[in-house]
């Protein structure tokens, strides 16, 4: 008997007919425990067979699929430097080839044997139809079979586990979208759905487990895709709205006279960019609403400026100033160069970090609760540890990565509500900019200071460039310059050549290796004042060549540091490293970065590529992105990832921006709130609430 249940999707998944109690203890593995998980356990991709042909039966310039076998590969180099990489496939004894320029690794990925469907638009070429640059798929065998059943049909591919074969999978979910599809209850409004053109849900999901054609299969992928992104954009929208409506933050009136006076503290003029985000930021301090800004520019850029005005535009308000930082290394930076830039005024500052006493931390926190202290600075990890102001007008958070939409929201909790600006080390994908920072108002600043030039970035292989390299760094380190020696670990993780280095062996063989030079090493598993000193010693000349792990990728400003050797460069991310090289960029000089990779992984030559071709942070994030994914360019591994089912921010990101206009349409009209969006706004809350924060009634 099947138990009955109020909700027929919350039925358990055994009672789905073709499942049983044995499928369903492996469907357990894959985390499908009801009918609705079945159900909403989309198909990673299908295999579109309805127009697989024979050899005999191709024709020239239109898109056909062929079916075979991989009997032969080639791989070798042609003219000008490329590759060709030639494919032979066996299709019941008829040939056909593919070809790619340029792709050495599709050498590993066909295996002699693997059946593959090849699409593409084949040509006549020496007596056979040959496909260039087709589109793959890699058949396995319950494909293969499947793909003999004749024409005609669209096959859904799974995820699997052990022990469950893909045709089961799809007569599982078969079975689900014939029996429950039609009880998914629909989100969207239906007026909603006709404006938008989108298929009912139930419809949508039925499509997308039993595809009977490519043109309704898309669209059924498309409604799931917009409705995860769109959820997702409707909660970023109402958290937005949240910050707007709770307006006592403190309006900041930025006279001409004060905006002359913080001027006059720097030694340079504004840059373009850098006036037009003082404007953005100006326009929120007096607009009445809580500043919520981020602002992206690149490496370099200037972005302390913007942020140093907008703690002076509070104090001279007379509010107090925060800024927050990643680490200790950059707090004091950031000390020193308020107190270069406040050198001559009476404004009281206080460095909040880790390494203060008891004492002195506890006096601190008291003139902070006080109002004394004006302007703060420290890390964010202490700062978050409830400081209390006594009135907090500027908060800056710095270098803001690895924090995830959550973390952020605790900073303007509290009692006071101070105007929060954001800025991101490195540039991030815009993609991802509208997902983690879309609540946020963006300031762009593309331009840099004058004078700044582009850091020459070499990829390095083999013995021979090494020496070259290393000869170069000599040159430029007799001629007064330093250098930055980088390594991914502190220790290394095998012994001899094997493996990556550790900075302290790269240590010892870089003080054999530049007898004549002063090296120093820098850690974060140094103790704070070893680690203090030594990067004194390197700002101030004695030392020459710095060997460090990354805790010198952000900020770290050192102008004659021109050179940067990076070991085992593949292994860091490309933003990471168009961050670090940001150290050699600083000063007058030429900066030089030699990335040292060993890796014939085409991918990481690829990226290392992209860096040696590219100076521009907002290009290579874009890569970086598409190359590895959200998760390694925002950090977020340790926070989780974002918070989607099945949209890819890359890929999507068309219907991302679609998803985004309509939704801040829809919350910022006030529409959202009638009656009709009840069920699609209990979806968002269930969905997000907690993640982000949002207030319970919308
Ligand atoms: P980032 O945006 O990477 O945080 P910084 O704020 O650290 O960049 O600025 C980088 C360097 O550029 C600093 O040495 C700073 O003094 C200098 N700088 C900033 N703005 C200007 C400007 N308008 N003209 C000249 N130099 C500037
Ligand atoms: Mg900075």
């Amino acid at each position: 008997m099947v138990p009955q249940h109020d909700d027929p999707l919350k039925t358990p998944v055994q009672f789905v007919r073709g499942v049983g109690p044995q499928k369903a203890a492996l469907l357990a593995k894959l985390d499908i425990h009801t009918v609705e998980d079945l159900l909403w356990r989309l198909p990673r991709d299908v295999l579109d067979l309805t127009d697989v042909r024979r050899p005999e039966d191709l024709e020239e310039k239109v898109e056909q699929t062929v079916r075979g076998t991989v009997v032969d590969v080639d791989a070798r180099q042609v003219s000008g430097g490329r590759t060709l990489t030639a494919v032979l496939l066996d299709c019941d004894g008829d040939y056909v080839r593919g070809v790619w320029f340029n792709q050495p690794w599709m050498r590993q990925r066909m295996l002699m044997g693997q059946p593959v469907l090849f699409t593409g638009k084949p040509k006549r070429h020496q007596g056979r139809w040959e496909f260039t640059h087709p589109q793959v798929q890699w058949l396995d065998d319950d494909d293969s079979s499947a793909t003999q059943d004749g024409p005609g049909r669209i096959l859904p591919r799974y995820g699997l586990t052990e022990g469950l074969r893909m045709h089961e999978m799809r007569r599982m979910t078969s079975s689900a979208a014939e029996g429950f599809a039609d009880k998914i209850a629909d989100p969207l409004p239906a007026t909603f759905r006709a404006t938008l053109q989108l298929p009912a849900l139930s419809e949508a999901i039925h499509r997308l487990q039993m595809p009977r054609s490519m043109p309704e299969y898309e669209a059924a992928r498309h409604r799931v895709l917009f409705d995860d992104l769109f959820e997702f954009q409707l909660a970023l929208a109402m958290r937005r709205r949240a910050w707007k409506r709770q307006s006592e933050a403190p309006l900041l009136q930025v006279t001409a006279r004060i905006d002359a006076r913080i001027r006059r503290l720097f030694p340079f003029p504004f840059t373009e960019g850098q006036n037009a985000a003082i404007r953005d930021v100006v326009g929120d301090l007096a607009s009445g609403g809580a500043m919520h800004r981020l602002l992206q520019a690149d490496v370099g850029a200037g972005k302390t400026v913007v942020a140093v005005y907008a703690m002076l535009a509070a104090v001279a308000c007379g509010f107090q100033a925060v800024l927050m930082a990643p680490t200790e290394l950059l707090a004091v930076q950031h000390a020193e160069t308020l107190d270069a830039v406040l050198e001559q005024s009476r404004v009281r500052r206080g460095l909040l970090t880790g390494s203060l006493t008891a004492a002195a931390r506890r006096k601190l926190l008291a003139s902070i609760r006080q109002g004394e202290t004006e302007l703060v600075v420290g890390t964010q990890a202490v700062i978050q540890e409830n400081v209390e102001f006594a009135r907090l007008g500027v908060a800056v958070i710095d270098e803001q990565h690895k924090f995830g939409v959550a973390q952020r929201a605790r900073i303007s909790a509290g009692a006071s509500n101070p105007h929060v600006l954001v800025m991101t080390a490195t540039p991030i994908p815009r993609s991802l900019c509208l997902t983690q920072f879309g609540d946020l108002d963006l300031t762009l600043m593309t331009d840099l200071p004058p004078g700044r030039q582009r850091v020459v970035t070499s990829r390095i292989a083999g013995g021979g460039a090494r020496q070259k390299a290393w000869d170069f760094v000599k040159k430029q380190l007799r001629a007064g310059r330093q250098a930055y020696i980088v390594c991914p670990l502190v220790k290394g993780d095998a012994e001899g050549d094997a493996g990556p280095r550790g900075a302290d062996d790269v240590y010892q063989r870089v003080i054999k290796a530049l007898p004549d030079f002063q090296v120093g090493l820098v850690h974060g598993q140094l103790d704070r004042t070893d680690r203090a000193h030594v990067m004194d010693r390197f700002r101030d000349g004695e030392l020459n060549v710095l060997v460090a792990t990354t805790v010198i990728e952000v900020g770290v400003d050192i102008p004659n540091a021109t050179l940067m050797i990076v070991l085992d460069a593949e292994r860091f991310g490309l933003s990471q490293l168009h961050q670090l090289r940001g150290r050699v960029s600083r000063g007058a000089f030429q900066g030089y970065c030699f990335l040292f990779s060993e890796s014939a992984a085409p991918d990481a030559i690829q990226r290392l590529h992209a860096l040696e071709m590219s100076a521009d942070g907002f290009r290579i994030a874009e890569i970086d992105f598409e190359l590895r994914g959200p998760g390694d360019v925002l950090g977020t591994r340790q926070h989780g990832e974002l918070p989607l089912r099945v949209a890819d921010l890359s890929r999507d990101a068309e219907i991302l921006d679609a998803a985004r206009r309509e939704a801040f349409t829809l919350v910022g009209s006030g529409e959202f709130d009638a009656e009709e969006f009840a069920p699609l706004k209990s979806v968002v809350l269930q969905r997000f609430a907690t993640v982000m924060d949002l207030p319970q009634s919308g």
